[in-house]
């Protein structure tokens, strides 16, 4: 990595892949500090990355680590060709918070933390495989994988998006249907999660991370399969490593799926929005407010800063749009550019941001969180499940009512969230209006 990466001025790294037909050299943002501990396979990934036909550009985001053929953290824009790892198997996840003006006093309190807890668990599907906690017929799920929340009736002004279209014609294949239509409102396992966090001005907030689970899985599956017949260069390779170039006869029924994933992703994390807010209410006694929704694994026809038409793909990447840009005139955010979501850890800060012209950098994009820096493997074998669960307690957040804390999900597995935010404020991506402290965190 050393000898490859040049190190720039403004707060970045650069890759020259002319080699690999990429005319514009990567850009990578990192502080040195950053930099240094990176595994060489993420320079690697980032480099097969250009291998793929029809890309134009490619970025590493700040949390970079390493991922299923390409890093978590990455944007690749292309010609309109269509990558299945860039978008993974987590079609449209992505982060949803609120805020509220309870002090965080209430929320430190150990009997109404607790109740809190227990009545986000109550009202929402927990675990991988769970059933949510919604039931819809038939046609209404078709209405949702539509048109998103908007056919759940919610407001989405502080939505990244209302949906993604849908054509008509397009049915989602039948497995999908199946596995999705019964996991609507649940939070799924893993590293999705909803927590109650308190801001820098004492007030209490709450932050959900949840996808578009079995059903954007499904989906993703299906057309890997389905493009593994078409891409002979990949042999030997998973197939996540698929493509599926314009001209193909899957182009069309991939980018729907694509939409339909994120739509069920959003419908998703709005209506949980409406559980655990309810349950706020209940515990907290006040109103929460919605801050803001958006994806982080998702691919989406844009002009790119340079003014090219792309498809920008985000993978563990959200977008970031600063005051002015072109998309968000007539909004509520045209002056002041959208709110960024950067969640850290279980037992570290979480970020709200605003994005900087200097996103323009980074194809409007910034990281979606803080990083992995141990495999979930490496953390079973060297944590254990007493240490991590005294370390949650000695950083006084309440894990699932207190319950057991999920090893592979502890703390010392993501990277320190204030090295991350340094290297988004150097290269002027975004800049931080809140830091929040987490309380109690619910882990699907
Ligand atoms: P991913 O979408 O790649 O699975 O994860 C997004 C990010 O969420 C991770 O990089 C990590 O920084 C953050 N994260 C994971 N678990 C938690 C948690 O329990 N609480 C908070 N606040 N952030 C988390
Ligand atoms: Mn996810
Ligand atoms: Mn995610």
């Amino acid at each position: 990595k050393d000898a490859c990466c040049r190190h720039e001025s403004g707060g970045y790294y650069t890759l020259d892949l002319r080699e690999l037909g990429l005319e514009k050299p990567a850009r990578l943002f990192f502080t040195e500090k950053l930099f240094g501990q990176l595994e060489e396979s993420v320079f690697s990934q980032l480099a097969w990355a250009a291998t793929y036909p029809g890309v134009k550009d490619l970025v590493l985001t700040p949390d970079a680590h390493v991922g299923n053929c390409v890093p978590v953290g990455c944007v690749v824009a292309t010609d309109g060709t269509l990558l299945l790892a860039p978008i993974g198997f987590d079609i449209g996840c992505g982060i949803l918070c609120f805020k509220s003006d309870v002090p965080h006093t209430k929320g430190l309190d150990e009997k109404l933390r607790r109740k809190f807890s227990e009545e986000v668990m109550r009202r929402i599907g927990l675990g991988v495989g769970q059933r949510g906690s919604i039931s819809v017929s038939n046609k209404q799920f078709q209405e949702i994988i539509r048109t998103g929340a908007a056919a759940l009736g919610y407001e989405r002004e502080n939505s990244e998006r209302d949906f993604l279209p849908v054509d008509d014609g397009w049915e989602a294949p039948e497995r999908a249907f199946n596995r999705g239509i019964g996991q609507l409102g649940s939070l799924g396992g893993g590293n999705h999660f909803a927590e109650l966090q308190y801001d820098q001005d004492g007030y209490l907030w709450v932050m959900v991370h949840t996808g578009s689970r079995g059903f954007g899985f499904q989906l993703a599956q299906h057309y890997m399969y389905a493009a593994r017949d078409e891409v002979k260069d990949r042999s030997g390779l998973g197939v996540e490593a698929t493509y599926i170039k314009p001209d193909s006869k899957l182009w069309w029924g991939y980018k729907n799926a694509v939409s339909a994933g994120a739509n069920f992703a959003i419908a998703n994390r709005l209506f949980l929005w409406e559980q655990i807010g309810t349950a706020f209410r209940r515990v907290f006694g006040k109103e929460p407010e919605l801050v803001y929704e958006i994806s982080h694994n998702l691919a989406q026809p844009e002009k790119t800063p340079d003014g090219d038409d792309a498809w920008v793909h985000r993978k563990g990447a959200t977008r970031a749009y600063p005051a002015g840009h072109p998309e968000l005139v007539g909004t509520k955010w045209e002056t002041t550019g959208h709110p960024v979501l950067i969640p850290g850890s279980m037992g570290d800060k979480s970020y709200i941001l605003r994005a900087r012209p200097g996103a323009a950098n980074a194809l409007w994009s910034v990281n979606h969180g803080c990083g992995r820096k141990m495999s979930r493997g490496a953390a079973k074998q060297s944590l254990t499940q007493s240490g991590v669960n005294r370390q949650m307690k000695a950083l006084n957040v309440l894990v699932n009512a207190g319950g057991n804390v999920p090893i592979d999900e502890s703390p010392d597995v993501y990277k320190p969230a204030k090295d991350v935010i340094d290297a988004v404020v150097a290269a002027d991506l975004a800049t931080v209006e809140t830091t929040l402290t987490p309380i109690a965190s619910i882990k699907g």
